[in-house]
């Protein structure tokens, strides 16, 4: 963090704020406290007649690769309306979002993953969209394993396919080795 975004001052300090634990940036004209937090992804695992629908990335990181829908949740927005909007966004299909069903958190990148198993309501998606370069609805068989995007698109399938009628989340994270 290089400005204090209420004053405008560059000279921030990275300090253990009084009665706080962890360091902060500290603005030493305004004295607000920056807290940053993880961020939430919304995301969906539709469903439609056992066959699960993938979208090949448009975008970096992992271009061209397949990853279920998902995206950064927006102020003012559930997760489950979150998880939604980006299954259009993604792949024009529409669906009902039935529960959460995979919680996966990576706190090397401060992300946390909410992704709904969603209820296709038909079969109908666009091939390609301004956020993916392929969509395809997959049979389990047919999962494309050596090219999934993201390890919380592999574990959310996994668990789909260990218990497809399960309805409690499933709780995953991934945590980077130290390199010392
Ligand atoms: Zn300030």
């Amino acid at each position: 963090m290089n400005f204090c975004s209420n004053c405008g001052n560059s000279k921030l300090e990275y300090i253990i704020p009084e009665g706080d634990q962890k360091q902060r940036f500290v603005c030493n004209e305004c004295d607000t406290i920056h807290y940053q937090n993880p961020r939430v992804i919304a995301g969906c695992l539709p469903i439609y007649d056992g066959k699960i629908l993938l979208g090949k990335r448009a975008i970096e990181p992992r271009y061209g690769y397949w990853n279920l829908p998902a995206g950064f949740l927006e102020n003012g927005e559930t997760p489950n309306d979150g998880a939604l909007r980006e299954l259009y966004e993604e792949t024009h299909a529409k669906g009902e979002a039935k529960h959460l069903h995979t919680v996966f958190s990576l706190p090397n990148y401060n992300q946390v993953y909410l992704i709904y198993l969603v209820a296709l309501s038909s079969d109908q998606f666009s091939k390609v969209t301004s956020e993916s370069i392929d969509v395809e609805l997959f049979e389990i068989k047919d999962i494309p394993w050596d090219a999934i995007a993201f390890e919380s698109t592999t574990f959310a399938i996994k668990k789909y396919i260990e218990n497809p009628t399960n309805k409690e989340a499933n709780i995953g994270h991934l945590i980077k080795e130290q390199l010392h």
